[in-house]
């Protein structure tokens, strides 16, 4: 059986075709009639049924689970019983401190029609404002730069707007790897019309720069110099549209003043790049007939993010260069279906249907359209800001809903104090195993993907009804039903009124009422239904009562959602990051994506082949800042900030020029000691949209001198090892956990000691066998007590099962390729018995995995790449790149024979 949907990932809002027997998901595939992605999906996508598997859904929270005291085990209650508890915490916090003592914290991976009645509930039945989402992580900046600029948080362009530009300036993104599908379309349109410009801005030499025809390698946090010197050249060469700025905006004179003082070569010196190279770059956008621009958290994650996306959306509004085809500034919305919340108003200062919370008019129509008396006018709570509250007592109860904030949020030491002591805490999981669900109170288990219905909408403002494939595992329920359900029982709680404001039987009840409120608005999709969404596929907004089809572009009449109409230039000066270095954090931290990773891997990572990609956790340096510490490659060094420190292992890399670091985002504490990279980050965040910046943090990093390492390795055919084995990452100087294999899943701890840890006593290598499952009468082990070398192996059914080796860990990876994929275990008891035995060689460790559909490692590509094949060679030998195409600009790159070093 088939049922469309779309993947719960990126922004892109790919549309998927799941493959089911009404009971369980066993494949996926891309849907072909789909306008974001025709049939393609990137290698998260494609592996979507792999998270459904047995063994993993055999992990899912099945039932509620509530903690009646907070130093009690949680235990497995009734819905009714939760819902009741958790209603009768939120009645009494309400009724003594007032509605602002409770807040919901939300998701950019809800559906719309979820996102809906959380808004209602906060802002219409219990009179709060404290409703934020983790979208404030990601897109708050992109929606008040589109407010501040175009009067409206709505993205003007299209998908196909990539076919017709001649001119591509992608900024802050990583399109390559955060969405892939569209860095595809890219690819497609670059061959098809050569002459197209691609120019890309991003301080590290991504993939995606690696594709460019001109990479402006800025320093961190100085994007606005950038822009206004294109801005100043565009004026100085006479490329503006006069024309349109005098017919469709206003303020243009003052920004012209401002800009005056940034001339390419004052700009060259803030950025770090040549004053040629930003003539160039302005040159091509305003020569060009189309420019289009597209940018993501390199803008947005900022402590002036706001100003960033404005700064960007000057260059379209000053040469006329929007609302056509081809042109525009284009923000990449990060999470499914952020700008489905942003649309019903699911942040803390915002109203549905992009209603202004300040608008008194606009307040007194929302509540009209809910049937209650008012909604609060002061702006509710922003993440950090809710979270702050929390640490300070000021929030009683805490409903959380499908996000992890104490692994997403900056500055997390403080954000896990703030749980620990938040009196009620309430989570709405699809798993337990998050670092959230730690503290919270009352588990909730929520319907996952391919298991509820809704609508959700991509960055191109396209909806796509998701329709329910399987049935939820347990007593899960879907999302909009668990907080209609609560919201019921709050309402017994609270002053009676009249009828409840939570009618709703069907997710489709909702939808028509979140409709109902965009009639007239920007957003307008009073045409719009489930029927029509079903008979027609997906549709752009707005899309008005009468029409047929959605809208592809907006303002191509130069009318502006404004007071005026017209679109408004602002002021955007270059202001210095939130955190400067200094003598004891010189250096720069940088944080970004993986290709095959997504968020804090509640979902991808527990895919073993997504792990083949990146498969440990490192920070990147340039091979100076290394040698300048006495950092070899694989050193374990102390990554130091002003707020935390962790360890990683070392990677030399040219894609950064000196003094920058970068570390993966997704990295948490259920896959490494401590609790990740956001230990470090800061919670200082822009003035307007409140987005904390994420991207950047002044850090110092120092070899961290080892004394002894151990690697434990198990196939697990059942599932549940990776989160039994979690506890081991606390009792090491430092420790890993990950998953390694393709077909059968094994999963990997490695652990280091410092140099005067002492080495791992007996006790504790056979406690760790027991955990592992190694400990059977058929395991096999040696011991060399004096030198401190200890190997363990298990044989079942003639195959490896396991493994566990301490101080000698050069067999790691021909041992992890024996467990995963199988192989003769011959030679394995000749090594094993000899103490200081090279592994034998059953061919060079195939290390890293880039081409995921087809199994293709680096090692084999530069290998046939050294025997002298060229990339179609290559692909006609093994496939790599011919699926998915997430690995080709990876391929391309090594087919080059070397990447382009960032500039000093
Ligand atoms: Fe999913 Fe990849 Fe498409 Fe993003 S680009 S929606 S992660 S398939």
């Amino acid at each position: 059986m088939e049922t469309k949907s779309t993947c719960p990932y990126c922004g892109v809002g790919c549309g998927v075709i799941i493959e089911h027997d009404a009971t369980r998901i066993t494949g996926v595939r891309g849907d072909p009639a789909h306008p974001a992605n025709f049939g393609r999906l990137c290698t998260k996508g494609g592996t979507l049924h792999l998270s459904m598997t047995p063994q993993v859904m055999a992990q899912r929270l099945m039932h509620p689970q509530l903690r009646r005291e907070k130093a009690a085990a949680r235990e497995r209650v009734s819905w009714d019983e939760a819902l009741d508890h958790a209603a009768e915490k939120f009645a009494r916090a309400i009724s003594e401190h007032g509605p602002d003592s409770v807040a919901f914290y939300i998701s950019g991976q809800l559906m719309t029609e979820d996102y809906y009645v959380f808004n209602k509930l906060a802002k219409g039945l219990i009179g709060t404002n404290n409703v934020d989402t983790n979208s404030r992580l990601c897109m708050s900046s992109a929606v008040s730069g589109y407010k501040a600029t175009l009067g409206a948080d709505s993205p003007p362009c299209s998908y196909e707007d990539i076919d017709h530009a001649d001119c591509l300036l992608i900024a802050g993104a990583n399109t390559a790897w955060a969405h892939p599908v569209l860095f595809r379309r890219i690819e497609d349109a670059r061959a098809a019309r050569p002459d197209m410009k691609l120019i890309v801005v991003d301080p590290r030499r991504t993939d995606t720069a690696e594709a460019a025809d001109l990479h402006l390698a800025i320093l961190p946090g100085t994007d606005i110099a950038l822009y206004n010197a294109m801005l100043h050249v565009l004026l100085w060469e006479d490329l503006c549209d006069l024309d349109y700025i005098r017919a469709h905006t206003e303020g243009f004179d003052a920004l012209k003043a401002l800009v005056r003082d940034y001339t390419p070569a004052m700009a060259a010196d803030i950025c770090g790049v040549k004053a040629d190279d930003i003539v160039t770059a302005a040159r091509w956008f305003g020569q060009a007939p189309a420019a289009l621009s597209l940018y993501c958290q390199g803008l947005n994650q900022s402590s002036h993010g706001t100003d960033n996306n404005a700064a960007i959306i000057h260059l379209h509004l000053a040469t006329g260069k929007i609302g056509k085809p081809g042109c525009g500034p284009f923000s990449l919305t990060g999470q499914p279906n952020a700008m489905g919340g942003r649309e019903v108003g699911g942040l803390s200062n915002l109203l549905p249907a992009h209603r202004d919370m300040a608008n008194p008019e606009h307040r007194a129509e929302v509540a009209r359209l809910w049937g209650v008396a008012d909604v609060p006018a002061e702006p509710g709570l922003t993440a950090v800001e809710l979270f702050e509250a929390v640490h300070r007592g000021e929030i009683k109860a805490l409903w959380i809903a499908c996000t992890n904030p104490a692994q997403s949020l900056p500055d997390l030491t403080r954000v896990h104090e703030a749980l620990a002591k938040c009196p009620f805490v309430v989570l709405q999981e699809v798993s337990a195993d998050t670092d959230t669900a730690t503290f919270a109170d009352l588990l909730l288990p929520a319907a996952g993907w391919g298991e509820k219905e809704g609508t959700v909408t991509n960055s191109e403002r396209r909806i796509t009804r998701v329709k329910a494939a399987v049935p939820a595992p347990g007593e899960a329920r879907a999302d909009w039903k668990i907080v209609v359900d609560f919201a019921r029982r709050l309402e017994a709680r609270l002053p009676a009124r009249a009828a409840t404001l939570f009618p709703y039987e069907t997710a489709e009840a909702i939808f028509n009422e979140h409709r109902a409120s965009t009639v007239g608005r920007d957003l307008d999709i009073g045409g719009l239904s489930y029927a029509l969404l079903e008979q027609s596929g997906p549709q752009q907004w707005p899309l008005r009562e009468g029409a047929t089809v959605g809208t592809s572009r907006l303002y191509g009449d130069g009318v502006f959602p404004t007071a005026s109409g017209r679109a408004r230039f602002t002021s955007t000066q270059h202001r210095p990051l939130a955190e400067a270095t200094d003598p004891r954090h010189p250096l720069h931290l940088n944080t970004g994506r993986l290709r095959d990773q997504w968020h804090g891997m509640s979902r991808t990572g527990v895919v073993a082949r997504l792990h083949a990609h990146a498969p440990e956790p490192a920070i990147e340096m340039n091979p100076r800042d290394m040698e300048r510490r006495g950092i070899a490659e694989g050193d374990l060094v102390r990554l130091k900030g002003k707020r935390g420190s962790i360890l990683l292992r070392a990677a030399a890399s040219t894609t950064l020029r000196p003094a920058q670091t970068y570390v993966p985002m997704h990295w948490g504490g259920r896959y490494m000691s401590g609790l990740g990279i956001n230990a470090l980050t800061l919670p200082a965040n822009d003035p307007v949209s409140h987005q904390p910046e994420l991207k950047h943090a002044a850090v110092q990093v120092e070899k961290f001198a080892t004394g002894w390492q151990l690697v434990a390795m198990r196939r697990d055919d059942e599932g549940g090892l990776h989160a039994a084995l979690q506890p081991w990452l606390a009792r090491f100087d430092h420790a890993t956990l990950t998953l390694a294999g393709r077909e059968s899943t094994v999963v990997v701890l490695r652990a280091w000691g410092g140099e005067n840890s002492p080495v791992p006593a007996p006790e504790l290598l056979a406690e760790l066998a027991a955990a592992t499952g190694l400990d059977s009468p058929q395991m096999l082990a040696f011991n060399d007590a004096r030198r401190g070398i200890a190997k363990r192996a298990l044989i079942a059914d003639d195959r490896l099962a396991g493994a566990l080796l301490c101080n000698e860990t050069r067999a790691t990876d021909w041992l992890l390729d024996l467990i995963a994929r199988g192989g003769s275990t011959a030679e394995l008891r000749k090594w094993l018995f000899a103490p200081l035995a090279t592994p034998p060689s059953s061919g060079p460790a195939r290390g890293r995995i880039v081409c995921n559909c087809f199994d293709v490692s680096e090692s084999e590509i530069r290998a046939d790449l050294e025997a002298g094949l060229d990339l179609a060679a290559l692909q006609k030998k093994n496939k790599c790149g011919t699926n998915c195409g997430s690995c080709l600009p990876e391929l391309r790159r090594l087919a080059a024979k070397a990447t382009v070093p960032v500039a000093a």
